[in-house]
């Protein structure tokens, strides 16, 4: 266990002091954004940050602008007190912990699109969604103003939407990738794994087994298109699963993979529902 005197904030203002004094002492900071309802996902992205950075902030926010309408927002887990407690046993310096009426007091205006990474995959199917993932890093970016930000491959698109926003507007802020966390049973971890009924969760773990069955494939040289369509009967054969997508694209790119040359690098990625859950899973290879 590590024990720094965790600083829990709720202003940008304080946020903003914080930093201004850290600076002035020369320390390299560390920023992990986060959703809340903390996992080992989140925790290893806090380690990383540990590990490369000498101040470590975490900031837990449900940001409204990355939901559709019909989406979770609402009921999306929230658990403050255990996550505070969590963030400090993992190290975390400064956690900020806005409200929405923080973060956007006026209607916000002001956004940033990342055009084609944003498009296919969960772009398509949530529509909106990357526009509102973008401003709100953006945003916070500003109000941290961190050294490097650590984020998960688990949202394999997230992190290509960001690192590509980052190049495009010359955000001085490193990007670091962090490898996907898992259960035992290979379901990786996510705050909404705690929406499954004991079915669905046995279930799930066939995200993981397709991209297991992928990689088997690929080492047999099985062409792109078919690992595909076997990784959809596989998923389709759990009576609960509902495909959203499955896809194999270039990495980071996120653009067809079917002409992918030796050497480049491509994602197997996917998003199945169960019942009111949608799981998103990811494997990056090269070929
Ligand atoms: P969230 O709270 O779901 O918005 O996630 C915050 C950060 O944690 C993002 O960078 C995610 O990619 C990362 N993350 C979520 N789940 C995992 C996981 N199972 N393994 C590694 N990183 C994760």
């Amino acid at each position: 266990m590590v024990t720094t005197q965790l600083l829990q904030v709720s202003t940008i203002e304080e946020v903003r002091k914080y930093i201004q004094r850290v600076r002035k002492e020369g320390k390299r900071i560390g920023f992990v954004p986060t959703m809340g309802y903390l996992h080992e996902g989140h925790i290893s992205l806090v380690q990383a940050a540990r590990a490369a950075c000498d101040v470590v902030v975490m900031s837990i926010f449900v940001n409204p602008l990355q939901f559709g309408p019909n989406e979770d927002f609402e009921r999306y887990p929230r658990d403050l007190e255990r996550d505070r407690e969590l963030a400090a046993n993992a190290g975390v310096d400064l956690l900020f912990t806005p409200d929405v009426k923080e973060m956007y007091p006026r209607k916000v205006v002001t956004t940033v699109s990342v055009a084609e990474v944003s498009e296919p995959l969960c772009g398509k199917s949530r529509p909106g969604h990357f526009d509102g993932v973008a401003t709100v890093v953006m945003k916070l970016f500003q109000i941290v103003q961190p050294d490097a930000a650590f984020f998960g491959q688990k949202d394999a698109q997230q992190l290509a939407v960001i690192s590509r926003m980052v190049e495009d507007l010359s955000v001085p802020v490193e990007i670091v990738p962090c490898p996907i966390v898992r259960e035992a049973d290979g379901l990786a971890l996510s705050s909404r794994n705690v929406y499954l009924t004991p079915e669905e969760r046995k279930q799930a773990v066939v995200l993981f087994r397709s991209l297991k069955l992928a990689e088997a494939l690929l080492a047999t040289g099985t062409p792109l298109r078919e690992i595909r369509e076997q990784m959809t009967a596989m998923i389709k054969a759990e009576p609960l699963a509902e495909i959203d997508y499955v896809e194999v694209m270039k990495y980071p790119e996120l653009v067809s993979a079917e002409h992918a040359e030796k050497g480049e690098r491509i994602c197997f990625a996917l998003a199945v529902r169960f019942g009111r859950t949608r799981l998103i899973d990811n494997w990056i290879t090269t070929v």
